[in-house]
């Protein structure tokens, strides 16, 4: 990739750097807000403000197209302001499965009204989404989800249960997959449906996770009624238009994450330097330093796999399953990062929110808990490896 920039592109790093000093919001800046990089309940609707600050002044979506509320930019722009939301430090936003998943599939397999209907409010964070492929017993073998569409007029009636979907609580519509015939193979009979989460049938429980949060839910239908105009991408093609939430998803969690990461890393190494340990801070502790060093050097090499990703999108193509180790490494590498803020916070690691001792406030308590799901969300680690194994490596089929 080259990394050379064009004067006009100099100029909305300068535009970006400023506009993000001038305004990312005094609670962030104060730790007044929650500030987890995955959306806490008490932090909704300063997200879903702070995303419609960004939407307002032009940085989200600025590789989508003009007429949907995008800028019709290239990858490269994206790349500049993510790289300047890092250094400032940004606040993450909220419809996080909107921009990083919908918008794309709908810009990709969108019919003109559906363009038109949805994708500037998933910028501008007037429609929450949420990501209904999980089951009961469909999770890494995707392709054996259960939940039935039967066509009725000009209407779907969709029953089943989804399980796991993350902010089906705060969301106003659903990527779903539903099987549409029954008898066609696997991976053939399945629709992806623009859900309204608002219609008559749709029930959402929240399950609590092990950081105490109820991040994500179980979601049931019940003889739900969706308009033939809500298919995207075609009947019995839902595979397909799965798939590329699912590119689309690594993509964002192996390239966006990694902002996220440095974040993160520089909070550790904030730390690091107030922490104490036997008397010494505990950035004079050589191996403490080393296993910082490591973490950045990790962080930095997974910017550039992220760029990788974008070279491919820069020449047109789709993203690849390259997208897998992006996703593996970030997994493995914030994980590393969050066990050492504990070491870094030895004793005091075990206060967790709520105790007037607990280290700002019990943030890396939470943080830590809630890492321990990446190797989860997005697709297991075991199920990347196979991805690499198989499609990268051209290794055997699993
Ligand atoms: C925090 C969080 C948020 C989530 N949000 C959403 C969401 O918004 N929407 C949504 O649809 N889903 C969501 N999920 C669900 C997630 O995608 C699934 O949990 C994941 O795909 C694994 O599926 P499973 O839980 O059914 O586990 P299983 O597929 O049953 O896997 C169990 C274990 O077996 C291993 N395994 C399975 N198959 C293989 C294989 N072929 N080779 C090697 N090992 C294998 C897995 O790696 C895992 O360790 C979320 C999960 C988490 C933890």
């Amino acid at each position: 990739m080259d990394f050379t920039l064009t004067p006009e592109q100099e100029a909305l790093r300068a535009e970006v750097r400023a506009w993000l000093t001038a305004n990312i919001p005094d609670e962030w800046v104060n730790q007044i807000v929650g500030r987890a990089d995955v959306p806490r309940a008490e932090a909704y609707d300063f997200m879903r403000a702070w995303q419609r600050k960004l939407y307002d002044a032009g940085f989200i979506g600025l590789t989508w197209p003009k007429e949907y509320g995008g800028r019709g930019l290239t990858f490269m722009e994206e790349l500049i302001v993510q790289e300047e939301m890092a250094l400032a430090k940004a606040p993450p936003i909220l419809n996080i499965l909107g921009v990083g998943m919908a918008g794309p599939t709908i810009i990709a397999y969108g019919t003109e009204a559906q363009k038109s209907r949805y994708v500037s409010k998933i910028l501008s964070c007037e429609e929450i989404w949420c990501q209904g492929y999980s089951e009961p017993n469909a999770g890494s073998d995707l392709a054996s989800l259960q939940m039935r569409a039967v066509k009725d007029g000009e209407c779907w009636v969709i029953s089943g249960q989804k399980v796991w979907t993350s902010l089906a609580h705060v969301a106003d519509r659903m990527m779903l997959l539903a099987r549409t015939d029954p008898d066609a193979k696997r991976h053939k009979g399945i629709t992806y449906f623009l859900l309204d989460m608002h219609l008559p049938g749709v029930t959402v429980k929240p399950l609590k996770q092990l950081t105490g949060d109820a991040e994500f839910n179980e979601v049931f239908l019940d003889n739900v009624r969706v308009h033939e105009s809500e298919v995207l991408g075609g009947v019995n093609n839902g595979w397909a238009v799965g798939l590329t939430t699912l590119m689309y998803e690594r993509l964002a969690l192996g390239f966006g994450l990694q902002v996220r990461l440095r974040i993160a890393l520089d909070g550790v190494v904030d730390l690091a330097r107030r922490m104490e340990k036997d008397g010494r801070v505990i950035t004079k502790d050589r191996i403490m330093r080393q296993k910082i060093a490591q973490l950045w050097i990790e962080t930095e090499a997974l910017k550039y796999t992220g760029a990788r990703g974008i070279t491919k999108l820069l020449k047109g193509e789709m993203p690849g399953p390259e997208a897998s180790s992006g996703k593996m490494i970030w997994v493995d590498t914030h994980q590393r990062m969050q066990e050492l803020a504990m070491e870094i916070e030895g004793p005091y690691s075990q206060l967790t929110r709520g105790s007037d001792w607990a280290v700002e406030g019990g943030l890396w308590q939470y943080t830590f808990l809630r890492s321990r799901a990446n190797s989860v969300e997005g697709g297991t680690t075991e199920i990347q490896k196979n991805i690499i194994g198989e499609r990268v490596l051209g290794l055997p089929k699993d």
